[in-house]
């Protein structure tokens, strides 16, 4: 029989768990010590826990946390991992320091189903979900790799939910992990500090009100269906209009923004009546356009705009009142930037 996981518990089912097999409520507690903020999945280190308790997790839970198996690191500091679970399936988790923070940029699913054209992920298909505990596991093994590589390491401060994969297909066991990211005696992450990524699944977005209240960065890519069903085959089912209608019943907390993610393509999405377009759809108090130049990345059919013509994009909605940003690239060297993300790595020459 599998064993079910230390890290697809909350604290409350922990301690539930521990008072019917005999042990105390408090063995919760520190347990969660052990693994959310000293990242030590060894039982035989815990200096506080009974003899009889390591025992009996030994013998019924299972502590392992998913291998890094590979890892690659790009001049701009933005580390790439490969980590692979019990079924060996792996996927790609990419760490990213900025000045202030530091990200985790994490996967939910093997592979995504949404199939966008513009994504390296998009051309593996859909192999299955990650589970609550893969999903936590991303955040415990990185943590551990960069402890080990040096002892003064500062914990991951954010998480964005924008590797492989879409989030919202995998609704119940992301939202749980959410829950444990932001659990105060495990991993403490305020709210703030987790932006969900989703391609517009309407069903789900609709189901928001059931979700942790974090940040909400809508996929949108183009401001025409015909484009954006181009770029994104969900659109040929959950249109502009009624994406847009599922994003009214967001709750949405006062100051509080929905982030648009907007790839830049060179000549598809990056004219006039593109940028009008936007204007069009958009609340302006309630929305921020994230531009993100195209990565190119091998056999990709799309290209990426002249830094000009990104420029004029970005200056061209600011004149219009929207909140408008360029995301750097992060990682270009080792295809660890937006939508480049696979789960079988192409590992570049200077990485080897
Ligand atoms: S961009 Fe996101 S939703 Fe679209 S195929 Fe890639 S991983 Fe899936």
């Amino acid at each position: 029989m599998n064993k079910k996981s230390l890290y697809s518990f909350n604290l409350k089912e922990l301690e539930s768990y521990l008072v019917d097999n005999g042990f105390s409520k408090f063995n919760a507690d520190q347990i969660f010590q052990w693994v959310y903020k000293k990242f030590c999945f060894d039982p035989a280190l815990w200096s506080n826990i009974s003899k009889k308790l390591k025992e009996h997790l030994n013998q019924h839970i299972d502590l392992s946390v998913p291998k890094i198996i590979w890892n690659a690191c790009s001049f701009d500091g933005t580390r790439k991992f490969l980590i692979q679970f019990n079924d060996n399936n792996s996927v790609e988790t990419v760490l990213i320091p900025a000045k202030e923070r530091l990200t985790l940029c994490i996967s939910s699913q093997v592979g995504c189903a949404i199939g966008c054209t513009f994504c390296h992920t998009g051309t593996m298909g859909l192999k299955r979900n990650l589970k609550t505990e893969e999903i936590i596991g991303q955040f415990l093994a990185v943590s551990r790799f960069m402890l080990d590589q040096d002892d003064s390491f500062k914990n991951i401060s954010n998480i964005v939910y924008m590797g492989q994969g879409e989030p919202l297909h995998n609704f119940t066991n992301v939202k749980k992990s959410a829950y444990l990211f932001m659990e105060p005696r495990a991993l403490a992450l305020g709210q703030r500090k987790i932006t969900l990524s989703t391609s517009g699944l309407v069903p789900q977005i609709e189901k928001f009100e059931e979700f942790p209240p974090v940040n909400v960065a809508i996929s949108l890519h183009a401001a025409h269906d015909d484009i954006r069903s181009e770029l994104m085959p969900i659109n040929q089912i959950y249109d502009l209009k009624r994406l847009f209608k599922a994003i009214k019943s967001i709750p949405l907390k006062a100051h509080r923004f929905i982030t648009y993610e907007y790839i830049l393509i060179e000549g598809l999405n990056d004219r006039m009546e593109d940028v009008e377009g936007l204007v069009n759809l958009l609340v302006k108090k309630e929305s921020k356009i994230n531009i993100i130049p195209f990565n190119e990345y091998p056999q990709s059919k799309f290209k990426r705009p002249s830094d000009e013509k990104i420029r004029w994009f970005k200056n061209e909605l600011l004149k219009r009142g929207i909140v408008t940003t360029v995301r750097v690239t992060k990682g270009p060297d080792i295809l660890a930037a937006c939508g480049q993300l696979k789960s079988e790595v192409e590992k570049p020459n200077l990485w080897s």
